[in-house]
């Protein structure tokens, strides 16, 4: 017997998400029969539900995949992909309007076709979505089932009226934007990153309420395709989690690029006005409102841990860390197992994907594989970006180690200087008398392409010195990591060991 699934409807419906649908949630979908048992259950669609199934089904083990809406989770569908497409097309205006130093003329004004830029991502989304599809996974052999999962016993899931027996589970639901509890901001309306994406006019005027990754990165991509943007947020300093020094040269940038940035900002209320939004707002001690025509909130992430009756089966969770889970990701039901946003501090794809490796292994295969042994990088995608790994210095200090730091900005780096992409730097933390980095970041606009290097060194327990003798292509912006690696390698040069090289090249001449 088969059952049919509940169709969805992503806006706006033109070709390309009709297109996105017919892969990520078909409109004809038939849930399977379900199997007398699973190796795994897996709850939720996005990186980390995909690539658990795809791994464990590949594997051999019998596998279910239980998704709600659509396949590919945030990433696909709210997320990374539509925000780094939209960021692209904000790249090309940007550079077409600061073409005049390069020698190029430029007819003025830059015009937007914001519609072109939003029916690009979409198009560019559902080209995408075949890899996530229904269809791919039922071809991989995991059965998979649209509807919303919960816990009916200890081991057992129930989803669209079909009970699914396990042997292990694991809860892969993610994550959604927190909604600040602003006076009036839920009869004013506002957009999340759930919504934004199905504009298809440009806001003449934006409030961004958020200043960490997700909201500065769409602001600074609005305000290049036309939004007059005012940045809220509510402590002295953008990406605030993120290095002071790279927070502040993004700052800077925003608000050369025209962004209003209001810091230490306190919301007091959002009120109706006409047919846009007036923001109250207190910031140092003066309070003042912000006519804007829309509201998008980028205010932090909640997991997604309700109506999935944890309770009933022993899963401890929190209302802001998630699904509680030990270093091998298992939750306090030994047979539940967590991966990506719904239990990581830090949330991203790649966390979530390689989350969903080390559960397969311990899921599956009595494996004791630990997320403290990731070295997992980031990078927040504003013009430049900022790019991090492993501990940041104050980070280090707190653990009680002694950090040496060494930074190169790329104003002394040729081929930053050549792009005209001189504000930025690398900082490296070595541990004190010891050649073990201990973080980096990286401010840089292709920071996050730079970044992998210095995992792999960290991973590999390569030190900075060794860095310094990996030949890197001139010209490069990449080589400000060697010649980190070179000053690093400078000050081993002691004064005993200078003297001994004196000494033998004075014995040479003589
Ligand atoms: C605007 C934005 C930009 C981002 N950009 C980046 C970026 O550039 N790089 C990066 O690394 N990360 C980025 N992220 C973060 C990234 O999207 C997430 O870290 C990633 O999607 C997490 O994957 P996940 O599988 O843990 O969760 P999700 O992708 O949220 O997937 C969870 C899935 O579970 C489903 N689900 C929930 N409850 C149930 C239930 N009861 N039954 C069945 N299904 C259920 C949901 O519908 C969803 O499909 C961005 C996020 C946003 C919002």
């Amino acid at each position: 017997m088969s059952a049919r699934t509940q169709p969805v409807l992503v806006n706006p419906a033109d070709t390309h998400n009709a297109r996105l649908v017919s892969y990520v949630h078909p409109p004809d979908w038939q849930n399977p029969a379900p199997a007398p048992c699973y190796n795994l259950v897996v709850v939720g669609a996005g990186t980390a539900g995909l690539v658990t199934a795809a791994g464990a089904a590949g594997l051999g083990a019998k596998v279910a995949l239980v998704e709600k809406h659509l396949l590919g989770g945030d990433c696909l569908n709210v997320g990374c992909v539509p925000s780094k497409a939209i960021i692209r097309s904000g790249r090309a205006v940007f550079d077409a309007k600061e073409a005049g130093p390069f020698g190029v003329r430029v007819g003025s004004p830059v015009r937007v076709d914001f519609p072109a830029v939003m029916e690009r991502m979409r198009k560019l989304r559902a080209g995408l979505s075949p890899h996530d599809s229904a269809g791919r996974f039922t071809k991989l052999g995991v059965d998979v089932f649209l509807g919303e999962a919960r816990f009916a016993s200890p081991d057992t899931v129930e989803v669209a009226g079909r009970t699914l027996r396990f042997k292990r589970a694991v809860i892969a639901t993610g994550a959604r934007a927190v909604e600040p509890p602003i006076p009036g901001l839920l009869e004013a309306g506002s957009l999340t990153n759930e919504t934004v994406f199905d504009l298809i006019q440009c806001p003449a005027r934006l409030a961004v309420i958020g200043g960490g990754p997700i909201g500065c990165e769409l602001a600074q991509a609005f305000q290049r395709l036309g939004s007059q943007v005012s940045l809220f947020h509510k402590n002295a300093h953008l990406l605030d989690r993120e290095d002071m020094e790279a927070a502040a040269i993004v700052q800077k940038a925003f608000v050369r690029e025209g962004i209003t940035v209001v810091l230490n900002a306190n919301i007091i209320r959002v009120e109706r006005n006409g047919t846009g939004k007036l923001i109250w707002c207190e910031s140092q001690g003066k309070e003042a409102s912000f006519a804007v025509d829309e509201i998008l909130i980028g205010t932090g992430r909640a997991p997604n841990v309700e109506r999935l009756n944890l309770e009933a089966v022993g899963v401890q969770s929190d209302r802001l860390k998630g699904i509680l889970v030990n270093d091998c990701l298992q939750t306090t039901n030994p047979r539940i197992y967590a991966a990506g946003d719904v239990c990581l501090a830090r949330k991203f794809t790649h966390a979530a994907d390689f989350t969903a490796r080390i559960v397969i292994q311990n899921a599956l295969f009595l494996g004791r594989k630990k997320l403290s042994a990731l070295t997992l990088p980031w990078c927040t995608y504003t013009d430049p970006e900022v790019a991090h790994v492993g501990l940041y210095e104050h980070d280090a200090r707190g653990r009680g180690l002694e950090v040496d730091t060494y930074v190169r900005e790329f104003k002394d780096v040729d081929r930053a200087v050549l792009d005209g992409e001189e504000d930025g730097f690398v900082k490296f933390h070595v541990q004190k008398g010891r050649d073990e980095i201990l973080g980096a970041t990286i401010v840089a606009r292709h920071a996050g392409e730079m970044i992998s290097e210095i995992s792999v060194a960290m991973a590999a327990r390569i030190g900075l010195g060794k860095l310094a003798s990996v030949v890197h292509p001139y010209p490069t912006q990449a080589e400000a990591l060697r010649q980190c690696g070179d000053a690093y390698n400078r000050t081993r040069l002691t004064p005993a060991v200078k003297k001994w090289m004196g000494r033998w090249l004075a014995w040479q001449r003589s």
